[in-house]
């Protein structure tokens, strides 16, 4: 009833199409990502996505959008970075409603790799200390008495070396280790775990090697970071690996036309960024916006993501 009165007063999206974004989905609601689904709010949202769009792979979405073809509400569900949580949580309700989706994989860290930011994160977890003196990297004393505190400490530091060169970022990272008790979780889906999605109507793309900021990158390292992902995943599955998502994603900050013309060039169908918004016919192939609701109701996860659909590029 309410979904009904909400699409009356919202409208269709017409012939947009929205691609949502998501990175990971828990099994119980994790202090340090707050913002990420659990299963059930997950499972929720793709029963929205089942009941009042037309979920598509990317691949389907971007020739029928060529084509001018695209049904009203089409929408396509993306996961970034290759997490093993995709594969064990999400995927068997995916499975389960007979919604496809893209994993977008950054390949080093493939197996048992933490990616820089999740070091921080289960740093920051494991830790026993209440306070942490990083006044020798220039990054204050954080305090890390509560799971508040802790979840502010971390969203501070990581809003500050994001955008360092690589090099910095590392340092950075093993200063803050040395609080830490070591992590030997497995967190990004294996050679094989990968090899699998097939088998469940998911595609794997492109996120680069080790995850950079391209804007931070000399442009022969960009390539290489992306050409890189490419031909490893392609020849890890045995197929062509068709799109590409900008680490970060969000166009101009984090990635120009110079990494644009290099995806377009490299042989990729398209790529998406982080920019909200929807795709039209007439949005560039290559930078494609995306969008997910935060809301854990399903209504307003409804509502949002069908205004979003009016702000087509
Ligand atoms: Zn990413």
């Amino acid at each position: 009833m309410i979904n009904s009165i909400i699409k009356k007063v919202i409208g269709t999206g017409g012939s947009s199409l929205s691609i949502l974004i998501y990175h990971q989905v828990f099994e119980q609601w994790d202090y340090l990502h707050p913002d990420e689904p659990t299963i059930s709010q997950f499972e929720r949202q793709m029963r929205v996505i089942r009941e009042h769009f037309v979920p598509l792979s990317l691949s389907r979405a971007m020739e029928l959008l060529q084509e001018n073809r695209l049904p009203t509400n089409a929408a396509c569900i993306t996961f970034d970075d290759g997490y093993l949580d995709n594969l064990t949580h999400a995927v068997p309700i995916l499975q389960r409603m007979g919604i496809p989706a893209t994993i977008f994989v950054a390949t080093d860290f493939i197996g048992d790799g933490i990616m820089w930011n999740d070091r921080i994160l289960e740093a920051v977890r494991s830790s026993k200390n209440d306070s942490w003196d990083l006044r020798n990297a220039s990054l204050g004393v954080l305090d890390m008495s509560s799971p508040n505190s802790r979840h502010l400490a971390a969203k501070h530091l990581i809003k500050k070396i994001k955008h360092l060169p690589t090099k910095e970022r590392t340092q950075v990272v093993e200063i803050v280790e040395e609080f830490a008790v070591p992590c030997n979780k497995q967190l990004m889906m294996s050679r094989k775990q990968l090899q699998q999605l097939d088998e469940f109507n998911i595609e794997v793309g492109a996120h680069t090697m080790s995850h950079p900021i391209l804007n931070t990158l000399q442009q022969t390292d960009a390539k290489k970071e992306i050409v890189g992902s490419k031909q490893i995943l392609e020849e890890l599955l045995q197929k062509p690996v068709d799109f590409f998502a900008y680490p970060n994603g969000r166009y101009t900050e984090d990635f120009d036309n110079t990494h644009v013309d290099i995806v377009r060039s490299s042989g990729f169908t398209g790529a998406v960024a982080t920019n909200w918004g929807a795709a039209s016919s007439t949005t560039d192939m290559f930078r494609l916006p995306r969008f997910t609701p935060w809301d854990k109701h399903p209504s307003k996860f409804l509502y949002r993501l069908l205004k979003n659909t009016h702000n087509a590029q």
